[in-house]
Order: structure tokens, then C-alpha cells, then sequence
């Protein structure tokens, strides 16, 4: 017998019928003799038109208000859920976020958790109920509802289990796991049966579209053994079955056999700035970035070159929705730095990371990847690495030639991934 916490997201719960199809699935968990705590989030759709109600009202919601009303969602699914459970002859009991006392801070609209009560959870479990959780809320210690930011049910569930000490955290979503890149980019990406959870906050621009980066976080500071799995199946396949399916998120650093390369990720929203001609004198990178950190624009890479008569380039990039902000602030703040060159700009880049814990032990990874871009003639316009990801720049318009190129240069389409098939083949 295990204490397992479930957690279905909006698609999972999105029609009664769905949820019904939910309660099977928990009762067929609770049956074989697990505990079970259930985490759901709103029915899809439903936080986004309570989100435009606000704004119909106040154009920039005030936030506290924002919560009460963005909350609401989650409660209605905790409670028809509860009923379905009911209807199956189970014994269920819902309760909100406050109600519960997942406490918080008070930063509304994307409140951290700070502590969760459990006592009330662990008594309903032991006279054999299903607890059922809204995600997404909590309340400050003032007792003000809060939410944890977008997608904030992953995280609920992921602190749930964390705190009581669940065997394992089982997210239910409409996909059935994490796969090496994009399936829509790249057709024979594979579904991935582990990932470690170092690759997965490097993947985040893939991860992120499958879990909340900050649940991600938390299964990794408490080692919460967190697995992403479909909830579309048929909801009475064997426990065994389900238990082996999706991907499992993974912590031991081991020096078990770890492939080189695990995952590719992209993104679309970047853009780059250049200032090709700036003295090359201490503080000028303060000064630009500075001003640009100041505006609360997200500077990625950076890199400047090697200087010649005193003078230097200096580029960096941002999310291309910034982009225009950004140019403002350095025609404002940094305008006595730029000289004949200007300002260059370029809204039309991608970014491509090659992400693997692997790599940790073996060079190359990088010499490999622009080999494949070379042999592809695709020019690479800036380069980062850290220990488990080398990250480039490249024109948005041969991004996915790039992405299919590096896939299949990696072995990440084949069914085996050992080390010797992604090892550098030189
Ligand atoms: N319902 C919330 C949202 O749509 C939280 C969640 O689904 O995880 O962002
Ligand atoms: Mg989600």
C-alpha cells in the first residue's frame, strides 16, 4: 500500500464526463488498497474566461480580487469530483486550498508556498477517503486567498506530496510524457521513459508545456518521485500498466550509464540586440544591462567580443516581446555609448539547446552539434553553454531544419538510446 497523489489537469477534467472517467481511475487506485490524494486543476478554458471576466470589469485587475475570482475554478472541480467519487460508492472529501491551509506568501497571482497542514488530510485518509485538493491556491497568513501563477496545480500536487511524504506523484495530462523535442517539429521524437530533473529545468521551453517549471523545482529540492503520464487512456487498465507508462522524472546522480544528449529544446521568442561599437572600459556592460534589468526586461545570452582600438561589440538577447521596450530604454539610457554603428537589432532568431546530464563527463557535445550545422550550412549566431546544455542562436528560419538535423545526429530517434549509439561519432 502506497500514499500516491494524482494529479489531472484542465483537458483531464474539462467535461463531467471526463471527470467521471477521473473518478474511475482514482477509485480503481484507491481499490487496489492505495491511499490516495487527488489534486485537479479548473475545467480547461474555465481560468481563462474567469481571468477576461475581471478584465472586463478593470483592465489591469487588482490583484487580490484577481485570485478570489481566478480560484473559483479549481473549486468547482474539487467538489463535482468528489460526487463522481461518491456516485462510485467511494468516500471522498474536497477541500480548497485554504481550507486545507496551504499557506503562502502574499504575492498575488504567483504566491510560493510556503507550508502545507497535512493533519486534516492524514485523518480523512485514514478513515478511507479520497482527499481531493484544488490546485492552484493557497492562502497567505493573513488568510487571503492566493493563487501559484499559470499552470500552479503541477505545483500544488508536487508540494502536496512533498509534505506528506507521498510515494509517488502521478501528473495525469493530456499527453502520454515528456518527449526529446517537439513531436510537431520533429516527427519521430520519442516519448522519454526517464528524464533527470536537471534536464527537464534545462528543457524548460518542453518541460513547461508539460509541468509548471516551479513544480519541477520542487520535485528536485525534495526529491518527490514525480512521473507524467496520460489520462486519456482507458481508465481501468491494470495499476501495473499505468505505473510503467509516461516518464518518469528522476534524481540519482549516479555514474550509471547516462546518455549524452536527452532532449532538444527551442524557442521562437527571442530576439537580438546589438551595440557594435562601444568602448571597451569597465562598466559598460553594467550600464547597458543595468538599465535594460532595470525596465524588468529578462536578459538570455550575452556576449561580447574581443576588442579592437579600444572599442568593443556587445550583444544580447531577449524574448522578442521585449524587444522594442528594450530599444527604447538603450536609445534612452545608453545613447552617449553608441557610436557610428548604432544600435542593430534582429527580431527574427531562434534558439536551439541541446540538453543532457551525460555530457557533464564527456567534451565534444558542442564540437558534434556544429559540425551537424555546419554540414547543414546553417550559420550559428551565438553560442552558451553550462555543464549539461549547450544553447545556440540561429536564424528563426532554419530553426527546425536544425532541430531535425541535431535529433537524428544525437540518436535520439532510436528506440535504444545507449551510451555507445549517442557517444561522438567521429
Ligand atoms: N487552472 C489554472 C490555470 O489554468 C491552474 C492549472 O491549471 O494548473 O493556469
Ligand atoms: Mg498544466
Amino acid at each position: 500500500m502506497a500514499l500516491i497523489v494524482q494529479k489531472y489537469g484542465g483537458t483531464s477534467v474539462g467535461s463531467t464526463e471526463r471527470i467521471k472517467n477521473v473518478a474511475r481511475r482514482v477509485a480503481k487506485w484507491q481499490k487496489a488498497g492505495h491511499d490516495v490524494i487527488v489534486v485537479v486543476s479548473a475545467m480547461s478554458g474555465e481560468t481563462n474566461r474567469l481571468i477576461a471576466l475581471a478584465q472586463e470589469i478593470q483592465k489591469n485587475p487588482d490583484p487580490r480580487e484577481l485570485d478570489v475570482v481566478a480560484s473559483t475554478g479549481e473549486q468547482v472541480t474539487i467538489g463535482l469530483l468528489a460526487m463522481a467519487l461518491k456516485a462510485l460508492g467511494r468516500k471522498a472529501k474536497s477541500y480548497t486550498g485554504p481550507q486545507v491551509r496551504i499557506l503562502t506568501d502574499n504575492a498575488f497571482t504567483k504566491a510560493r508556498i510556503k507550508e502545507i497542514d497535512a493533519h486534516r488530510i492524514r485523518e480523512d485518509l485514514e478513515n478511507g477517503n479520497v482527499v481531493i485538493v484544488a490546485g492552484f491556491q493557497g492562502c497567505d497568513s493573513e488568510g487571503n486567498i492566493t493563487t501559484l501563477g499559470r499552470g500552479g496545480s503541477d505545483t500544488s500536487a508536487v508540494a502536496l506530496a512533498a509534505a506528506l511524504k507521498a510515494d509517488e506523484c502521478l501528473i495525469f495530462t493530456d499527453v502520454d510524457g515528456i518527449y526529446t523535442t517537439d513531436p510537431r517539429v520533429v516527427s519521430n521524437a520519442r516519448k522519454m521513459d526517464k528524464v533527470a530533473f536537471e534536464e527537464i529545468l534545462e528543457m524548460a521551453s518542453l518541460g513547461s508545456k508539460v509541468l509548471q517549471i516551479r513544480s519541477v523545482e520542487f520535485a528536485g529540492k525534495y526529491k518527490v518521485p514525480t512521473r507524467v503520464l496520460s489520462s486519456l487512456t482507458d481508465p481501468d487498465i491494470p495499476i501495473e500498466e499505468e505505473e510503467e507508462s509516461g516518464t518518469l522524472i528522476t534524481f540519482e546522480d549516479s555514474k550509471m550509464e547516462r546518455v549524452l544528449v536527452s532532449g532538444i529544446a527551442f524557442s521562437r521568442n527571442e530576439a537580438k540586440i546589438t551595440l557594435p561599437h562601444v568602448p571597451d572600459v569597465p562598466g559598460i556592460a553594467y550600464k547597458i544591462l543595468g538599465s535594460i534589468a532595470e525596465a524588468n526586461i529578462e536578459v538570455d545570452m550575452i556576449v561580447q567580443n574581443a576588442s579592437k582600438d579600444g572599442m568593443t561589440d556587445f550583444s544580447f538577447t531577449v524574448a522578442r516581446s521585449d524587444l522594442d521596450k528594450a530599444l527604447k530604454v538603450i536609445e534612452k539610457e545608453v545613447s552617449p555609448y553608441i557610436q557610428e554603428g548604432g544600435v542593430l537589432s534582429d527580431p527574427s532568431i531562434a534558439k536551439i539547446s541541446v540538453v543532457g546530464v551525460g555530457m557533464r563527463s564527456h567534451a565534444g557535445v558542442a564540437a558534434k552539434m556544429f559540425k551537424v550545422l555546419a554540414e547543414e550550412n546553417i550559420n550559428i549566431k551565438m553560442i552558451t553553454t553550462s555543464e549539461i546544455r549547450v544553447s545556440i542562436i540561429v536564424d528563426e528560419k532554419y530553426m527546425e531544419l536544425a532541430v531535425r538535423a541535431l535529433h537524428k545526429a544525437f540518436g535520439l530517434d532510436k528506440e535504444t538510446r545507449s551510451m555507445e549509439q549517442s557517444r561522438l561519432m567521429h
